[in-house]
């Protein structure tokens, strides 16, 4: 049985960590868009893997994830609530298996994986994905468009 958030700080912190299109998805996604990056979001790389990262560029096969700090136990900012431990200590970890899971799985299938905490700067993480949209590009940076889809 999921336990109740056992504090306010905790209960925030799960609200702010929803899976998907959190305000910080946004952002990032506005911010890569204004950078002129065209990309797809919501899509599944590899028919069969339940596994939707944040950013998608299909043609340089390269997934791109905003982790929470919470959900996905930043070394700054994850913590194991005291009360119902031993459930958080799993659902955690949980959580760090799958990603680690689809981190494999994708680099099998060719892909690139980058992943952020949500505590980074964005700009800083904007820049990280121009470089390796560039390096996959062999330095190109203003070839042909990725396809149009964004929010
Ligand atoms: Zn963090």
């Amino acid at each position: 049985m999921k336990p109740r958030a056992s504090s306010e700080a905790v209960r925030r912190s799960m609200q702010s960590n929803r899976p998907r299109d959190t305000r910080l998805e946004r952002e990032f996604r506005s911010a890569l868009h204004r950078s002129g990056l065209r990309f797809r979001k919501n899509l599944r790389p590899l028919a069969g893997l339940r596994c939707e990262p944040d950013v998608v560029f299909t043609k340089l096969r390269l997934a791109i994830f905003i982790d929470g700090c919470w959900w996905h136990g930043c070394p700054i900012h994850g913590s194991q609530p005291v009360r119902n431990h031993d459930w958080w200590v799993a659902k955690l970890q949980t959580t760090k298996d799958r990603d680690a899971r689809n981190d494999r799985a994708l680099g099998d299938a060719g892909w690139q994986v980058l992943r952020f905490w949500e505590h980074e700067p964005l700009d800083k993480a904007v820049v990280a994905v121009l470089q390796e949209v560039l390096r996959l590009r062999g330095g190109n940076l203003n070839q042909a468009s990725e396809e149009g889809a964004h929010d």
